[in-house]
């Protein structure tokens, strides 16, 4: 087994994005055109950084620093979320812009990718300190956002009503126009889409099943049965709950930022659900032991969903990951480290550009249907979402089984090319996702030209 290195991991998520990108490009092919279109494809195009004066209920004013990065238009406008977070920063968003555009392409929907983040802690602020700083954050962005341009959606502490006042401040700036398309994520009487909510969920459950009818952990053909356990209890992670346990999967742990529990013969997610309703937060829920925090990432189970923020499953604990199989809900979960761990162990990592990809396959529905003035139901928006997040589940495979087959070529091809890159590993299933991905973008990149 892989030691844990003696120095500190480098927990950058852009530099992480970079190390992932750069395991990738090795496998996409046209490698001879790939002079000088690395950079292009993995640096951002625009970074905008704000400042929020806001008046706090007590009086104060207070400046918070918001964030917006958009990625790549190259397949279409930048799509992504914005987050409402203490440790937002620039570095981060990049990262989480960087995901994005490698998302929409893995699973074929129009868009690049954007993210966004307002350095805040949510928890202390009152409903409407939240509304003005999210009015604020709209009216400083400017243009820089739009129906056609950058389109943003929930992420970590925003929801549907915080979608609302971004389309509602939007509209106020731009009266007379059909501005629906503006933001995703919004509320069914806005222009939202029913299961939007749950979609991040419902789409890696979708993947998840269709990976393991693929053979993809053998002696584990479905959920029925499958013990499963889960870090983060907001939105992805009590929706994913909810849908397990629907499944017939016993749910053996569940933690938030405040703790974890555990419960052999499993836990009801309805009822955690509500006593983290009544309480805030999972424990103590009646009938289960308490957990450390992280300590639900290390439970004896069959399948691991980190569902909460990035850099959970690190060097100094994937040695201890029991999981034969992990379903990245979260952004970012799993560092690069880790995954070298992980994938020496025979663990398989469903990768977060595919397994959460869910929530921006809704929401391009929803864009859709808004651009259209049209109304969907529920049940074709989960049709269409199941065929889609199974044909990229198939893409990946396929592509991570031919890239082994051929690793040889690869080594060949880069050796002495690349330095870096010399070491070149089997291949994991986020190296798998991240080719399919950049070379979808490097095509896109190439058909459209260099302009001027
Ligand atoms: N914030 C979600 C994500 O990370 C959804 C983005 C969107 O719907 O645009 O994928």
């Amino acid at each position: 087994m892989t030691a844990p290195p003696l120095v500190a991991e480098d927990l950058d998520l852009h530099h992480i994005a970079k190390a992932q990108f750069d395991r990738a490009a090795p496998f996409t092919s046209n490698v001879d055109g790939w002079k000088g279109m690395a950079q292009w494809l993995f640096e951002p195009e625009r970074i905008v950084e704000v400042s929020l004066p806001i008046r706090r209920d007590d009086g104060y004013v207070f400046m918070f620093r918001g964030f917006r990065v958009l990625h790549s238009t190259v397949r279409g406008p930048g799509k992504g979320g914005i987050r409402f977070h203490p440790e937002a920063g620039v570095g981060e968003v990049k990262a989480l812009a960087t995901w994005m555009t490698w998302k929409s392409a893995l699973v074929d929907i129009p868009f690049g990718g954007a993210k966004g983040g307002v350095v805040c802690d949510p928890r202390r602020l009152s409903l409407g300190e939240k509304e003005r700083l999210t009015r604020r954050f709209v009216a400083a962005l400017g243009e820089n956002i739009g129906p056609h341009t950058d389109i943003p959606a929930p992420d970590l502490y925003t929801d549907s009503q915080t979608m609302a006042w971004i389309y509602d401040t939007y509209a106020m700036m731009h009266p007379g126009n059909a501005n629906l398309p503006v933001v995703t994520g919004k509320p069914v009487t806005l222009g939202g889409l029913a299961g939007r909510a749950g979609a991040t969920a419902q789409g890696g459950v979708f993947v998840l099943e269709h990976y393991l009818e693929m053979g993809g952990i053998p002696g584990l053909a479905s959920l029925d049965g499958a013990r499963i356990a889960l870090q983060g209890f907001g939105n992805a992670g009590r929706h994913a709950a909810m849908l397990l346990h629907e499944a017939g999967a016993v749910i053996v742990g569940i933690s938030d930022s405040s703790g974890g529990i555990s419960c052999e013969t499993g836990l009801d997610p309805g009822m955690v659900g509500r006593f983290k309703d009544e309480t805030g937060s999972v424990v103590d829920v009646p009938g289960s032991s308490p957990l450390p925090p992280a300590g639900v990432l290390e439970l004896e189970c069959d399948v691991l969903v980190p569902a909460a923020i990035e850099c959970q499953i690190t060097a100094h604990n994937a040695p201890r990951v029991k999981a034969p199989i992990i379903l990245e809900l979260a952004n970012g979960p799993t560092t690069p480290a880790a995954d070298d761990i992980l994938s020496e162990r025979g663990i398989k990592v469903v990768p977060d550009i595919l397994a959460n990809a869910g929530g921006v396959v809704v929401s391009y529905f929803e864009w859709a249907q808004n651009i259209e003035n049209q109304q969907w139901d529920e049940a074709s928006v989960m049709a269409q979402l199941r065929r889609r997040m199974r044909r990229a589940t198939e893409t990946v495979m396929t592509r991570r089984v031919s890239m082994v087959e051929a690793i040889d070529v690869y080594r060949d091809r880069w050796h002495g090319l690349v330095p870096s890159q010399r070491k070149l590993g089997l291949p994991d299933l986020r190296t798998a996702a991240t080719a399919v991905a950049v070379q979808i973008c490097r095509d896109a990149t190439e058909q459209r030209g260099v302009w001027p």
